[in-house]
């Protein structure tokens, strides 16, 4: 489960996350639209920490990610922020798919998704082991000698969720998955998201694909100006959205 509570976060004067409230249940896929520059990758970089919130807490599996709650001098309680290695442990159980996969472009694809758990500590036959199950279940089990700049959009993409996957995370947050593939190559990483969604992973996914969304989210949220304009089943958000802007932005997309 995810929580997300008060969080606020500004760049300078420039306020991108104004106050959001969420609970995403344990399991669960929860989609995130809205317009550019709505926050909702400030929003997706605070549940890793990969940004710091400026006020509020965010929780994975009930446990505060990057903070803990201290006694300050006053006796009051106040957040204090955990060492980098604690903070490392709790990233590496929080899985993050990036737009342009951010794949090492030296390493093959096995050893792309390997990387993460020898660096902590898994011994490397066992981490090659399971990455080559994990190439396995997105469709790439062939692939594992491959470098990422001979693979497709798609495929460099399925490697990078395999990745994600590598240190068995219990949330997987992806930010536009799909949106830097030719159209062709959408579906075969729709696909496996399709299946990670089944497997019960915990899912916060940014993506513009509506069609999708209806499909797979048990949750929707739509964002403007950082906040929570609108939230639901997608049968409601997506289908009866209430509210103007939800509205104007989906007329947009679709
Ligand atoms: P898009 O759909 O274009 O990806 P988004 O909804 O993901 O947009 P964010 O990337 O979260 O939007 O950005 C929200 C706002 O915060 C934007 O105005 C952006 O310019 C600003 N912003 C994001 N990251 C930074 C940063 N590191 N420093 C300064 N401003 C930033
Ligand atoms: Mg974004």
């Amino acid at each position: 489960a995810i929580g997300i509570h008060g969080a606020v976060k500004a760049f300078g004067e420039h306020v991108v996350i104004d106050g959001v409230d969420l609970a995403l249940p344990a399991g669960s896929v929860t989609v995130v639209l809205g317009p550019s520059g709505s926050g909702k990758s400030t929003l997706l970089r605070t549940i890793n920490r990969l940004e710091a919130l400026d006020r509020g807490v965010v929780t994975v599996g009930g446990e505060p990610i990057g903070v803990r709650l201290r006694t300050g001098r006053n006796g009051l309680p106040r957040w204090k922020a955990l060492p980098e290695r604690a903070l490392r442990r709790q990233r590496s159980r929080i899985g993050f798919v990036f737009q342009h996969f951010e794949l090492f472009p030296h390493l093959t694809a096995l050893e792309n998704v390997a990387e993460g758990p020898v660096a902590a500590g898994v011994p490397a036959a066992t981490a090659k082991a399971r990455a080559r199950e994990l190439l396995d279940r997105v469709g790439l089990g062939d692939r594992g000698a491959t470098r990422p700049r001979q693979l497709s959009g798609g495929q460099q993409q399925r490697v990078a969720i395999a990745r994600a996957l590598a240190l068995d995370p219990s949330v997987v947050l992806l930010d536009e998955p799909t949106s830097a593939l030719d159209p062709e190559l959408v579906g075969e990483v729709l696909g496996v998201i399709r299946d990670l969604a089944e497997s019960g992973t915990t899912l916060v996914i940014v993506t513009h694909e509506a069609a999708f969304a209806r499909e797979v989210a048990d949750h929707v949220v739509f964002l403007d100006h950082g906040r929570v304009v609108e939230q639901g089943p997608p049968a409601q958000v997506i289908d009866a959205p209430q509210h103007p802007r939800t509205r104007d932005f989906l007329s947009r997309v679709h």
